[in-house]
């Protein structure tokens, strides 16, 4: 359903609060949620790119015309995207926002909250009130707003526990996966070695440091993890940085005992000797692993996102 309430894990709930407080709203978690004119919607921040944005989010029974869309979205500058399912329209507008004055935020949110009610009013587009799970209405059993993943949402209790439920079994299962961890963090390694040959190719042949090719050795050691299938968990990034830092290493290692070998000498006289720069070379080729792992961050944190998201539908 929508979105993901780890996504959303890094909104400290002070400033989620504090940011409630001004907006009038309520806190659940880290979302930020409220009634205006009727309408039940949330708030949720999520960083991608480096960037922090915000979402907010109100289940709506019908989709805006294009061109309200469209002005909405070129006069609030938010982007607008609909999670349809079933019968039911979760609206989601996202936007950025990065102020260091609270009060200037809730502004901009307050102002965003209103417009896009104010539109949704105008072209009658109501609420959704049926079950947001079952979408039926079940004459034994009341509906209520709940906070859920995030969205406010209107639903049977019955409906969210069985949900809920579910979800955990889900994350138990991919749990159960941890005795992949080993093939997923071979894999990993082999990832890397494979990610780290066109940085060491154009190192040995235009001696040459390119810091854009060590990206790939952290984006297919993360790969290699994934086709391991262990869970992807915070340590998925971190044994893929830790796998590429060891290709690295390694390929220099494997680059000056070629070097050795070619001038007849051996492999611990050429790197104890200064003039060889190997040191030198290590920490140079580290510093631009870790320029690599900056530039892949990102990628890996939207690969590892998108398939938690799959994985929990
Ligand atoms: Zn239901």
């Amino acid at each position: 359903m929508g979105f993901n309430a780890k996504e959303t894990k890094k909104l400290r709930n002070k400033k989620a609060t504090t940011l409630a407080n001004l907006l009038g709203c309520n806190v659940s978690g880290q979302t930020i949620y409220g009634i205006k004119d009727d309408y039940h919607f949330s708030l949720n921040k999520f960083i991608y790119n480096y960037s922090t944005f915000y979402q907010l989010s109100i289940a709506c029974d019908k989709m805006l015309s294009n061109e309200k869309k469209v002005a909405l979205e070129k006069s609030l500058k938010v982007k607008i995207e609909y999670n349809k399912v079933n019968g039911d329209h979760i609206m989601n507008a996202k936007f950025c926002s990065n102020y260091f004055n609270q009060n200037k935020q809730a502004n901009q949110m307050s102002n965003i909250i209103n417009q896009v009610i104010q539109a949704l009013k105008e072209e009658a587009i109501n609420e959704y009130t049926y079950c947001a799970f079952c979408h039926l209405t079940k004459e034994d059993e009341e509906g209520e707003w709940v906070i859920y993943n995030g969205l406010y949402i209107y639903a049977h209790p019955s409906c969210v526990e069985k949900e809920a439920t579910q979800e955990e079994e889900l994350l138990k299962l991919e749990d159960a996966n941890i005795n992949k961890l080993p093939l997923s963090i071979i894999f990993s390694i082999l990832g890397a070695f494979v990610g780290v040959i066109p940085a060491m190719l154009v190192l040995v042949f235009a001696d040459y440091l390119f810091a854009i090719l060590f990206a790939i050795s952290p984006v297919c050691a993360f790969l290699g993890y994934k086709l391991g299938k262990a869970p992807l968990r915070w340590y998925a990034t971190l044994t893929a940085i830790i796998a590429s830092i060891f290709a690295t290493f390694i390929g220099v290692v494997i680059i000056y005992a070629l070097l050795a070998s070619m001038a007849n000498i051996s492999f611990m006289d050429l790197i104890k000797d200064p003039e060889s720069g190997f040191v030198a070379t290590i920490l140079q080729v580290e510093l631009f692993n870790a320029i690599g792992i900056l530039c892949a961050w990102s990628y890996i944190n939207y690969i590892n996102q998108f398939s938690k998201r799959r994985n929990n539908k």
